[in-house]
């Protein structure tokens, strides 16, 4: 049993498990039937129904990767039990660390514990109701770094845009690594100043 062969068995299959876990965000959000009417990206979209309706939608696809990923590791425990193999053991590593990194909260934040939170859709949801008096017609818009009234520029909620399953306007196979990297996580920070454009 040579080495090499062996250690580059470990980091396709790791890459592979790593990558079927990952797709759902990318694909699911994409490809519905009924798509809801949403600007283009990577224009700031309204707080609306639609939106609301559409995060769920993106939440729902981050969550299919627990499922998703019990394929290649359900797969890799087999081949493990059969005879000891790096492609299994690929398959066990890339698979769990996905699963884990959906299961462990990412921050103590309730609002960014999770990409797509219920908080957070809770306070999108407000925001959408009550409109805010800021301006005789507000009206709050989602750009990159935070919620903002698109008349006054005030700032509604201090939380940066995550991908919303929006076809993009960088390439399927640019976006979809830019997703699957993110993870559903903004690419802009939390704050009024812009540091990085998602372009
Ligand atoms: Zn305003």
């Amino acid at each position: 049993m040579s080495f090499f062969p062996e250690i580059s068995r470990l980091i396709v299959s790791i890459l592979v498990a790593w990558l079927i876990t990952r797709l759902p965000l990318v694909v699911l959000p994409r490809i519905s039937i009924r798509p809801l009417e949403l600007i283009e990206h990577p224009h700031d979209p309204q707080i609306n129904e639609n939106l609301i309706l559409q995060i769920l939608r993106v939440r729902r696809a981050y969550w299919a990767s627990i499922p998703f990923g019990l394929i290649p590791l359900v797969l890799g425990l087999i081949m493990i039990l059969q005879s000891p193999s790096s492609v299994g053991f690929g398959l066990i590593i890339g698979s769990s660390w996905v699963i884990l990194s959906r299961l462990v909260p990412f921050d103590l934040d309730h609002l960014i514990q999770f990409p797509y939170s219920m908080n957070l859709i809770h306070e999108l949801n407000r925001i959408r109701i009550e409109k805010y008096p800021c301006c005789e017609y507000s009206n709050p818009v989602w750009s990159l770094d935070a919620v903002k009234c698109s008349e006054c520029s005030h700032v509604l909620l201090n939380h940066p845009r995550p991908d919303l399953g929006r076809k993009r306007t960088d390439g399927f196979l640019f976006g979809a690594l830019r997703i699957m990297i993110l993870d559903g996580h903004p690419f802009a920070e939390s704050s009024n100043i812009l540091t990085i454009e998602e372009e």
